[in-house]
């Protein structure tokens, strides 16, 4: 039988199996089963040709229990509303797992970002704002970049809706440029935040990391700063990175700036110069100590999720290893640190932007750093707490079960004692 790939069926099977292991009541299964709100919105671009183009975009409020819905925004040509439905579960269960006050959501639009020019670019965010009006707000979902949206496109959106409500609201939106409402150590948040994960998860394992090699998939945003945060600050040796063209392998080690380099002249990382080409499926299976999946969604499946060397695998991207990859890495001891802990520090620090926009009052980095280390390695810990009860018992789960059991659980106390059920 071929393994279900669909992002948002793989979400609700996670979902059901963790509910049937803590004994979620039935009628909180039922609401958390599927989002609370669809959006689906149709935005005309004026085109540099001087045609009109239509594009499909999504937003979905997943569930708002525990506070306004939140998550990033998409751009990406095989964008599907079931992908949005998926993230934004995700969504819910991560800032859940943080601690933090927001529910869950997800945007996307159907486009290809890279053919695409400034204009066209500003026309389609504006636009995509327009249309959902008054369905976001600081008290009601408040978007952020994600795949293929940068902080310029924040800033035309916070911009777009501020002309809506007649007043500047830069708390509708996260992931500003500084200076605009953003926040200090925003941009690089989703890299440092796993990076605060991988240390802890090194030392749970006993690995040294300043003697580990890592392979990472996907070179953007995340995948580029954890490179340098993995070298800079581990001291870990960076073997292989790959983009959506492929991959280049060094045992020696990569060096960060020449990847740089290669990936601008040549638009990818392949054009290195030294090292060994490979694939993205070869990088996976490459033996390294930590393998990092920074790209896009089901990455280890139960195809080659037997294959995988890695002691640990530290879940940059969202979504990138299913259910049944997830089972059998647990099976073979591979330490695999869900997404929705790994990757919650872009939210983290989103949070933390929203909280400062509505202060009007702004942190130093330093403050930003420390503050997202202490909450990050506060869900590493509530995680391994529950792992702990739960052996204690005599049942074995997984550390993304462990979650799971952890964020479902806030989120159903959540809706009981709103009376939701
Ligand atoms: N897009 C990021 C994520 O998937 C950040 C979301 C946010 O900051 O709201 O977690």
């Amino acid at each position: 039988m071929t393994e279900e790939l669909n992002p948002f069926k793989i979400a609700q099977a996670e979902l059901a199996s963790a509910a049937e292991i803590m004994g979620l009541d039935k009628a909180a299964l039922q609401i958390l089963m599927e989002p609370k709100r669809i959006i689906t919105v149709n935005i005309p671009v004026r085109m540099h040709d001087g045609n009109v183009k239509m594009f499909t975009g999504f937003r979905v409020l997943y569930n708002d229990a525990r506070g306004p819905g939140k998550g990033g925004i998409r751009y990406h040509p095989e964008e599907s509303v079931d992908t949005v439905k998926a993230l934004s579960a995700w969504m819910t269960w991560k800032c859940a797992l943080a601690n933090i006050p927001f529910g869950g959501a997800k945007g996307g639009v159907i486009c290809d970002p890279k053919s695409m020019d400034e204009a066209e670019l500003e026309d389609l965010s504006r636009g995509y704002i327009r249309a959902l009006g008054r369905n976001i707000g600081p008290r009601v979902d408040i978007p952020a970049p994600d795949v293929y949206t940068n902080p310029q496109m924040m800033a035309w959106m916070m911009d777009e809706y501020s002309r809506i409500v007649g007043y500047d609201e830069f708390g509708v939106i996260t992931g500003k440029p500084v200076g605009l409402g953003g926040s200090e150590g925003r941009f690089d948040s989703t890299a440092m935040g796993g990076m605060y994960v991988l240390r802890e998860a090194a030392k749970l394992s006993g690995i040294d990391l300043g003697k580990s090699s890592i392979a990472i998939q996907g070179f953007g945003n995340a995948g580029m700063f954890a490179f340098e945060i993995a070298t800079g600050i581990h001291g870990a040796k960076v073997v292989a990175v790959s983009d959506s063209r492929g991959g280049i392998y060094d045992p020696d080690g990569l060096d960060y700036n020449k990847l740089l380099e290669a990936k601008k002249s040549t638009g990818t990382v392949q054009g290195y110069g030294k090292g060994q080409k490979i694939t993205n499926d070869q990088l996976i299976e490459l033996d390294v100590d930590i393998l990092i999946p920074a790209a896009l969604e089901n990455q280890i499946t139960g195809q080659n999720a037997g294959n995988v060397k890695a002691k640990i695998v530290l879940e940059l991207a969202n979504g990138p290893v299913t259910l049944e990859a997830d089972r059998i890495l647990f099976e073979r001891g591979v330490l695999d640190m869900p997404d929705f802990l790994v990757n919650s520090g872009g939210v983290i620090v989103s949070y933390f932007e929203w909280v400062q926009d509505i202060d009007g009052y702004y942190w130093t980095q330093d403050d930003v750093y420390k503050r997202l280390d202490t909450i990050i390695t506060r869900s590493f810990n509530d995680l391994i707490e529950t792992q702990k009860q739960y052996a204690k018992e005599g049942r074995k789960i997984s550390p993304r079960t462990a979650a799971y059991i952890v964020a479902v659980g806030r989120v159903a106390k959540a809706m009981k004692s709103r009376g939701w059920y």
